[in-house]
């Protein structure tokens, strides 16, 4: 397999480009492997990747139904970040920033990470206060944070709306590690270092059930046959409830909503960090992307659906937020929207965890967050699979902390995924 380099693309430029490797096999399902995942967005893929680097384990298929990385990986607005505060939540999404940072090189794909900061913009003296308590825990346990004046976020962003919003924005919470990645590299980079790894990555291959004996599951049955295996990762996102229903476990505590992203024609730089406005019911977050459009996102669409499509009553919420808070936005055309499938917890914290069936371990629940947290679920979903046990770091993450009322409750919403952002 052809190592990316500087090296190799001045010699394949040379060449006339003719000699370039594909990335990944496209290989014939076996009738059995030892590991089955199924679900080829970033945490299925991040999975078999750590599965065989950290775990030394062969013989992985990643089952896919569609293409590598089409769900949520490829539909996100790609903001990483760790400004996560409750025990549990902190150290894990410390240390997913903290795999971006490497990730490039990890995987040899660049992945476009890029530490432009995120900029939640504060409107209210109890909005700077709670910032303060969670920007020092982060400061605190070991992450970079900072809460910045209103002199000072006039100075780095002056084209934000200081003279007429309905709510006066009166400084910022920031995180300067923070930023964006490209999605489609992060999934194309996982694919590639998995299959170089031996993992066979199968696409247009649905899994459609599971075979069963006593408590464990022996096979699943796809669109392209039976397919055995001695163990089996579940990491669909937003099509958990649905396979959850087809292994026959009963309620899962997860509700799948749409969540839409949209893009404008592209801009000469306007916007160099990642901003969040949320107050009064809005919530938007905007950042530039390299071809030079804004993109950005809103709140769930409020109903629960499979249809991933885009409607315009949210068009009209983002835009109204957009230019809000960006006013220099109101004459820019919308190029493209599109919704994803967002597996909404009740608590809206995730789950790497074993499941009522012996062999068959679920990650699940990433709300509107999984994108940044992609590198470390695989990374401790692997290690779940690997050993049969929760690594210490993820040991809340299961099915069992609401009836234990260890909930993990980050914006203190209750049981209500709509309001989980
Ligand atoms: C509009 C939008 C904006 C977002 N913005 C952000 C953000 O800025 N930052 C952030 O951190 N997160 C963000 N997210 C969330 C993030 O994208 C998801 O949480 C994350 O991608 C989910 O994990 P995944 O990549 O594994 O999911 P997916 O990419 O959805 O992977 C699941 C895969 O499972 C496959 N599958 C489903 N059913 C089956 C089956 N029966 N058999 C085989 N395969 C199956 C699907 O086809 C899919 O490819 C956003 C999401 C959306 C939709």
């Amino acid at each position: 397999m052809t190592r990316y380099s500087a090296w190799s693309v001045f010699k394949n430029g040379l060449q006339g480009q003719r000699n370039w490797r594909r990335a990944w096999r496209d290989p014939e399902p076996k009738r059995e492997y030892d590991t089955v995942i199924i679900g080829a967005g970033l945490h299925g893929l991040a999975t078999a990747y750590y599965l065989a680097k950290n775990h030394a384990a062969r013989n992985i298929a990643v089952l896919e139904k569609g293409w590598l990385g089409g769900g949520n990986a490829g539909r996100n607005t790609t903001i990483v970040r760790s400004n996560y505060m409750m025990p549990g939540n902190r150290g894990f999404y410390e240390h997913s920033l903290r795999l971006w940072e490497n990730l490039s090189h990890e995987l040899n794909y660049n992945v476009m990470f890029s530490q432009r900061a995120h900029i939640t913009l504060l409107h209210t003296p109890a909005a700077r206060d709670a910032a303060a308590r969670r920007y020092n825990t982060m400061l605190l346990t070991g992450s970079d944070a900072e809460l910045w004046s209103l002199k000072k976020l006039k100075r780095k962003i002056p084209h934000l709306n200081y003279d007429s919003a309905r709510f006066p924005i009166i400084g910022a919470a920031v995180q300067r590690r923070a930023g964006n990645a490209r999605h489609d590299a992060a999934a194309w980079g996982y694919a590639r270092a998995a299959d170089q790894l031996g993992v066979d990555i199968i696409q247009n291959c649905e899994v459609t059930g599971f075979a069963r004996e006593a408590n464990r599951v022996t096979a699943v049955d796809t669109s392209r046959g039976r397919i055995q295996a001695r163990r089996f990762g579940l990491a669909v996102a937003g099509s958990t409830s649905q396979l959850w229903a087809a292994a026959e476990l009963g309620k899962l505590p997860v509700e799948t909503h749409l969540l839409q992203a949209f893009v404008t024609e592209p801009l000469k730089p306007l916007l160099d960090h990642v901003v969040v406005f949320g107050v009064g019911g809005a919530h938007f977050y905007i950042s530039q992307s390299d071809k030079g459009g804004m993109v950005f996102g809103g709140d769930l669409d409020w109903y629960k659906s499979y249809s991933q499509r885009g409607n315009l009553p949210a068009v009209a919420d983002a835009a109204e937020c957009a230019t809000s808070i960006l006013p220099c936005l109101a004459r820019v055309r919308l190029l493209r929207h599109w919704g994803g499938l967002m597996d909404m917890s009740m608590d809206g914290s995730p789950f790497i965890c074993k499941t009522p069936l012996e062999n068959l371990y679920l990650n699940a629940g990433w709300n509107y967050g999984g994108f940044k947290a992609s590198p470390a679920s695989g990374w401790y979903f692997a290690d779940l699979i690997a050993n049969a046990r929760a690594h210490p770091a993820v040991e809340n993450f299961d099915l069992g902390r609401f009836a234990r009322g260890v909930n993990i409750d980050e914006r203190g919403a209750g049981p209500d995924p709509k309001l989980h952002g």
